[in-house]
């Protein structure tokens, strides 16, 4: 039966040790958010990211943009937030509604300002291993397999999913610390035959129970992205958790796994801006 890696608990560790360090180097980090168009699902995620923000003593501004935004008026708050002395960190959630370009809206956002780390300045510096700005995902994975001590050097991983905020950092990440790295997307053409020998296991599909035991390795490490819902509306990731955790050797749970590891990165990148900024 696989060990349990409880994000949770771990996220909950990390928010900690920031806002004792906020606390006792009295630091005063700003986050502003832009919200734009009414998904539902991003307002629970902006919401959830206040109330981290609030635990750790992060200020929280949000900028709720409607549906009818034009590229302009976006790119205008970007400028805006970027000239801003107040604000450490600024994050655009998406999605955003359809016609606007969310890839030109990320370019524009300061690097230095960039938490989530889609600019394309801080995409290059993970890919030629510089210190920039790391996607939170990807991050939050890397901070669970340092502290169950999963070694990765050597290791044969592969990542479901190419998406440039989870698949293809996480690759870089993985790259970055000597595992051996394979990349599957929705043109593979056997995922099984590519997961059969995978020491470590990244899903980001967003697909329920796209990877079933009969997939894995036994003593495969297991780390579940995705987040969907089941018949019943509950939370579930794109693992088969029942019967993959027989064979693994650790696990991700959903909910509880990756989720809120994402939001404690976005804690930890937004005071790295900070003391950066200041530096
Ligand atoms: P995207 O939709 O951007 O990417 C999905 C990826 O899955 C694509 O690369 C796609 O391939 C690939 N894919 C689709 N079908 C298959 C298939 N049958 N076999 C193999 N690969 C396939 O999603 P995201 O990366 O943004 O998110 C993935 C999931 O993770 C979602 O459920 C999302 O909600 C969740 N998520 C969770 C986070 C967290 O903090 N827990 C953070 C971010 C995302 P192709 O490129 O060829 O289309």
């Amino acid at each position: 039966m696989a060990e349990l890696i409880n994000g949770k608990e771990l996220a909950k560790e990390i928010r900690l040790k920031l806002k004792e360090k906020v606390e006792k180097e009295n630091l005063k980090p700003k986050l502003a958010v832009i919200l734009c168009g009414d998904d539902e699902a991003s307002k629970v995620y902006v919401r959830n990211k206040s109330k981290a923000c609030d635990e750790v003593g992060i200020e929280f501004e949000e900028h709720l943009l409607p549906t009818t935004t034009t590229q302009e008026e976006l790119l205008n708050l970007i400028d805006k937030l970027n000239n801003d002395e107040n604000i450490d960190g600024i994050l655009l959630q998406s999605p955003i509604p359809k016609g606007l370009n969310i890839e030109e809206a990320f370019e524009r956002i300061m690097p230095e300002k960039d938490v989530d780390g889609f600019n394309p300045y801080n995409v290059g510096k993970l890919c030629i291993g510089e210190d920039g700005f790391i996607p939170c995902t990807p991050l939050g994975i890397m901070k669970m397999f340092e502290k169950y001590n999963i070694d990765l050097e050597g290791k044969k991983a592969v990542i479901v999913g190419r998406s440039n905020i989870v698949g293809k950092p996480m690759a870089q990440c993985l790259l970055s610390k000597h595992a051996t790295v394979t990349i599957c997307h929705s043109r593979t053409k056997d995922l099984k035959e590519e997961l059969k020998d995978a020491d470590i296991v990244v899903v980001a599909v967003g697909r329920r129970e796209i990877i079933k035991a009969d997939m894995i390795k036994e003593g495969a490490v297991v780390i579940d992205v995705g987040m969907n819902r089941n018949d019943e509306g509950k939370l579930c990731g794109d693992v088969d958790f029942e019967n993959v955790s027989k064979k693994a050797s650790f696990i991700t749970p959903v909910p509880g796994g990756v989720g809120p590891m994402t939001v404690a990165m976005l804690m930890n990148n937004v005071i790295k801006a900070y003391e950066k900024r200041r530096k």
